[in-house]
């Protein structure tokens, strides 16, 4: 657990940090974000005094930072920047393996892991093992400073703005693997951005900063809900509902499918009961098509759904209210089946399921 008490930095006249009391509990993705100058990254850096704090202490796990030499304290803290910070003249082995090398690990244990560490974050290590940062596009650098950073397995990871330098697109599959590899390490994190989006999609919790304060910490679905004040309400944006049903799942607001019927059976309720189109499934469940029961009432008039159409008729369990969202509005439909990787029917997602969590 990494804790600031009343933690104030001064550079001169300027109050870079204010007083901050902040607690990031085990396992825990706490973002920073805030406008320019508002003192994000010197918060992140006293935690590992690259900057020491004016004022104030930090703890983790009870410890005071200060009572272990700065080298030492960063061993367990895992750092990771924008533009990476790679050197230019190691190949991306002898970068990810500085801290390892440094603790005295021996030479095969370094080897295995930076293997370990390349398939982690996505990059074939017989490719990428001996080539020099110059060769690496910016999102293939981004990840191997994400390796160094995690090297030594340290329990704390801070990362600031480390997916800034690259395309959104290449950020955003950045940003995807993080979660997944999170889900795997649990690392305690702090991450510096400005990207509210970003924000919203990998925090537990957010701390919203302002002229070196904290002003808001909460966890994303509450910062986008209820901000705190006006400051909040203005950062956060008018299209806080549309980020909001980002962090919510499919799978939290689908309901059961209205009206549903079984390969070789026929639909039990009135027609008049009924949407329109009646969705089709197989004896185990798998979706396979529709129907139009105005037309007929028996699963032999299915309209069969192939696999191209899957795609875009349904929305995968794994998915978030905005995607179903955006693919009810690109189809013109009000309501879409969920299905699992195996194309089981799960349920359906409504325009109104969405309008309502969007209204609380
Ligand atoms: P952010 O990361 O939110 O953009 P910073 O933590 O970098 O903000 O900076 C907070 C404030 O402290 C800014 O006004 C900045 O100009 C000032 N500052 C940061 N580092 C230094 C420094 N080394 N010397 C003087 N002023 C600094």
């Amino acid at each position: 657990m990494i804790r600031m008490e009343e933690v104030t930095k001064h550079y001169g006249n300027t109050v870079a940090v204010d007083g901050l009391s902040i607690e990031v509990t085990d396992g825990e993705v706490c973002v920073l974000i805030g406008p320019s100058g508002c003192g994000k990254t010197t918060t992140l850096r006293m935690i590992n005094r690259l900057v020491e704090p004016s004022e104030g202490r930090i703890l983790i796990n009870g410890e005071n930072t200060r009572s272990k030499p700065p080298e030492l304290l960063r061993r367990t803290i895992g750092y990771a920047i924008q533009n990476v910070g790679l050197f230019p003249h190691m190949t991306v082995e002898q970068n990810i393996a500085v801290v390892p090398s440094i603790l005295g690990w021996d030479r095969s244990r370094i080897t295995n892991r930076v293997h370990e560490l390349l398939l982690l974050v996505g990059l074939d290590p017989d490719v990428y093992t001996h080539k020099y940062p110059l060769q690496l596009s910016g999102g293939e650098a981004q990840r191997v400073g994400v390796a160094r950073a995690l090297a030594a397995d340290p329990p704390i990871l801070l990362m600031d703005e480390p997916f800034g330098a690259v395309d959104p697109l290449t950020r955003e599959r950045l940003q995807q693997q993080f979660l997944s590899i999170q889900t795997e390490l649990r690392k305690t994190v702090v991450l510096v951005t400005h990207d509210l989006d970003e924000a919203v999609r990998l925090a537990d919790r957010v701390a919203v900063m302002r002229q070196g304060r904290l002003v808001q910490f909460d966890t994303p679905e509450n910062l986008l809900a209820s901000p705190n004040d006006a400051f909040v309400r203005s950062f956060v944006g008018a299209d806080r509902a549309l980020k909001r049903i980002s962090r919510i799942p499919v799978t939290s607001l689908m309901k059961p499918v209205p009206a549903l019927v079984r390969e070789g059976d026929t639909l039990s309720q009135d027609v008049s009961q009924v949407p329109r189109y009646a969705w089709v499934v197989d004896t185990s469940g798998r979706l396979i098509g529709w129907l139009d029961t105005q037309q007929s009432r028996t699963a032999d008039a299915v309209y069969e759904i192939d696999a191209s159409q899957m795609e875009y008729l349904t929305v995968p369990d794994s998915a978030s209210a905005r995607e179903a969202l955006s693919h009810m509005l690109g189809q013109g439909v009000r309501s879409i089946p969920v299905i699992d990787a195996s194309r089981h029917l799960l349920g359906e997602i409504t325009l109104r399921d969405i309008e309502e969590v969007t209204a609380e």
